[in-house]
């Protein structure tokens, strides 16, 4: 569990390059240079934690590119002391990023052995979410409502259970399509009975599935 200078001067390399790509939010780019990707990376991609790419974590499942996880965390504008649920813990590199801004952090994972594994990184870190083993589609209403959502995973319609659990004012980052492509959708919740939805561009997650796997 060593974070050297060496991988200190790759972060801030990271940092420029996903400036260079549009993210202006200083919260989000002070925590994706404080984050160690690295450790959150299976040891045969290790090398490679600080290319702005998404990589495999086990599971089938991978660890969302930096730009990615700071695009989503600029949409949102996440404040300190925000409550932020979290659908996709997947390696937690998106969880810590999302502590490291501040915000109060609900994450729920399906997949068990990414819950297991992601739940142990991240207490050993330091790092103290709530974590969830469970489906992301039923959200986490006995703890909400939150003030913002972060979905990491493509999902084929906004499910209506997490735009519940949305406090006013609240907004939601969605990826919305089919399994191949997603249109990153802003939901902000205007008051009980409306949302207000804005389209950011086109991205691939991996899809978001129904109830959870032992
Ligand atoms: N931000 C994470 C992305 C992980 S990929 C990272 O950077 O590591 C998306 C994750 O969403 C996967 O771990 C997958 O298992 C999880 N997932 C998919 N459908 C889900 C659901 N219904 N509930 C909770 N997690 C889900």
């Amino acid at each position: 569990m060593q974070d050297t200078f060496r991988h200190k001067g790759l972060r801030q390399k990271l940092v420029e390059e996903i400036k260079g790509k549009g993210i202006t939010d200083q919260r989000v780019l002070n925590a994706i240079g404080k984050v160690p990707r690295h450790l959150f990376m299976e040891s045969s991609f290790i090398n490679f934690a600080y290319k702005d790419s998404a990589f495999p974590i086990g599971a089938g499942q991978t660890i969302s590119q930096p730009y990615t996880v700071a695009f989503q965390s600029q949409l949102l504008c996440i404040q300190p002391m925000d409550k932020v649920l979290e659908v996709g813990t997947g390696s937690g590199y998106q969880t810590a990023v999302l502590l490291e801004m501040g915000a109060k952090v609900f994450t729920i994972e399906r997949q068990r052995e990414l819950f297991l594994k992601s739940k142990a990184l991240l207490e050993r870190m330091g790092y103290h979410p709530h974590f969830f083993y469970g489906d992301g589609y039923a959200g986490m209403p006995s703890y909400g409502p939150y003030n913002k959502i972060i979905v990491t995973a493509g999902a084929p319609e906004i499910p209506a259970k997490l735009v519940e659990q949305l406090a006013i004012g609240g907004k939601m980052v969605i990826p919305v399509g089919d399994s191949n492509s997603q249109t990153m959708s802003l939901v902000e919740k205007i008051n009980e009975k409306n949302v207000e939805v804005t389209y950011h561009g086109s991205f691939s997650f991996v899809p978001m599935l129904k109830g959870t796997n032992q």
